[in-house]
């Protein structure tokens, strides 16, 4: 293990000049940091996925990219020597405006890919000349030449040795010389085409980054001091946790906590690197440790919140005492590649949420081909607009557990609960109208 950490800073911390100067103060602060992982400046992945979807309108489309070049030409004025920076984020705007013409023909989640790139491909300029404005010996390495993923665009899946290889190769060597300002969220595939890991995907990449060096330590700073019990947005009275464990931060991040994207925890288990969050608008706060081992194993630590659930109910009486119903399910689901997130079952139904956190956004579809090849099993029902709670702590088989959680959500018309799969997590649909009233009622009851 080398003593290099990894410092990630998200969309917000690189909002404009103020703030990625505020992050290389924090850079500065700490001599081992010797990689850092940046996201898009605030608002510009948005920007780039309303272009990606396809927007026929020239005006518009206009409109949207002089939205993205302000934002970045808004640090550039503030730069000392702006022309070491004008001619590569002139070349991304010329980018983003034939990718987002061409999705107005077409869209594909390959072109999607391509273009959303540019924003974390832009601001890794501004915030490396930043830091060699302050005199740090900065350089700006684009990832794509490391983070091999597969091809499945939008939510494409990391290949670790090929990423741990090419990182010996081209990553390790000028770590040791100088710090390197790289980018969240995007990698290439074996052709050199450009992916990304899905919405929020910068953590992820930052842990993938930090396994492939073996790094010592993990930061992500973000615009919270920590993880809180639960969105301190929804619930005013969140608090923040000084330790957690990888398992329950792992069970936030899976069940929406969008503090840290769902895959974020797995790479820095399997070093065991210590992860901390903070908020690099005030880092003096101090922040959350997620650790393997930690002292305290409370029985309810925190509530994650998911909207844009998908619910699927199959019906069929065929499934009464038969076999190989649900297998059939699954092989159709399979095929198409759709993942299925929460599940239950009766003697004739099952339901399911699908799952989605791929790069374009939105409440997950059932593909039309995919429903009448289900129809040809069972009847098939889908609803929307419905969010997933998850109550995450310790020991939840005890007994007792489920009375005090339900006793609190009497108001509350609750759809589809699993509970018992995991010590760690209880949860359960309910209508998104009323979703943020069950997180804030739920955390008077039973976290303040
Ligand atoms: P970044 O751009 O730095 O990646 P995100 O917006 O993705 O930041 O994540 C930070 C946000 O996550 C916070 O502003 C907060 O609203 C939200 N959030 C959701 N759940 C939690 C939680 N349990 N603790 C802290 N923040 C949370
Ligand atoms: N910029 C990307 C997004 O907004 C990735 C990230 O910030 O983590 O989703
Ligand atoms: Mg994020």
């Amino acid at each position: 293990m080398s003593t290099f950490n990894v410092a990630k800073f998200g969309g917000t911390s690189v909002a404009d000049f103020a703030a990625m100067s505020r992050c290389a103060t924090i850079i500065e602060s700490n001599p081992h940091t010797k990689l850092v992982v940046s996201s898009a400046c605030s608002g510009v992945t948005n920007l780039l996925v309303t272009l990606a979807s396809g927007i026929e309108n020239p005006q518009e489309r206009a409109t949207l990219i002089g939205k993205i070049a302000a934002i970045h030409q808004a640090i550039v004025e503030q730069l000392n020597d702006p022309s070491s920076v004008e001619d590569p984020l002139l070349h991304f705007i010329d980018v983003i405006t034939s990718a987002s013409e061409a999705a107005s023909y077409q869209t594909s989640q390959k072109l999607t890919d391509h273009l959303v790139a540019c924003g974390e491909l832009m601001s890794t300029h501004l915030f490396t000349q930043i830091l060699r404005e302050r005199g740090i010996d900065a350089i700006r390495f684009d990832i794509r030449h490391m983070l091999r993923t597969d091809d499945n665009f939008g939510k494409a899946e990391p290949q670790l040795e090929e990423i741990r290889r090419l990182a010996d190769e081209h990553l390790v060597p000028i770590c040791q010389q100088q710090v390197v300002v790289t980018q969240g969220f995007i990698g290439a595939d074996n052709q050199g085409n450009t992916t990304t890991l899905g919405r929020g995907g910068s953590d992820y990449s930052a842990a993938l980054i930090a396994e492939s060096v073996g790094a010592a330590g993990l930061e992500i700073w973000t615009d919270v001091p920590g993880i809180y019990s639960t969105d301190p947005r929804i619930a005013p009275n969140a608090a923040p946790i000084a330790e957690i464990s990888f398992n329950e931060a792992s069970e936030m991040a899976n069940f929406g906590a969008k503090i840290l994207h769902p895959s974020t925890l797995l790479p820095a288990l399997r070093q065991g690197i210590p992860v901390f969050v903070g908020s690099s608008k005030a880092p003096e706060k101090g922040g959350t440790w997620i650790r393997k081992q930690v002292d305290s194993a409370p029985q309810f630590r925190a509530l994650a919140l998911r909207d844009n659930q998908t619910m699927v109910t199959l019906h069929s009486e065929k499934m009464f005492q038969s076999y190989g119903f649900l297998a059939k399910v699954f092989e159709i689901l399979a095929k198409h590649k759709l993942s299925v997130d929460l599940i239950t079952t009766s003697e004739i139904s099952v339901s399911l949420t699908l799952d989605k956190t791929d790069t374009s956004g939105g409440a997950p579809e059932l593909p039309p081909a995919v429903h009448e090849e289900l129809q040809s099993l069972c009847s098939v029902k889908v609803e929307h607009h419905l969010s997933l709670i998850a109550l995450i702590g310790n020991h939840m088989d005890n007994q007792g557990y489920a009375k005090k959680v339900f006793g609190a959500l009497d108001d509350f018309n609750v759809r589809m609960i699993c509970y018992g799969a995991s010590e760690h997590n209880l949860c359960f649909l309910v209508d998104s109208s009323s979703a943020k009233q069950a997180i804030q009622h739920l955390h008077e009851q039973l976290f303040e």
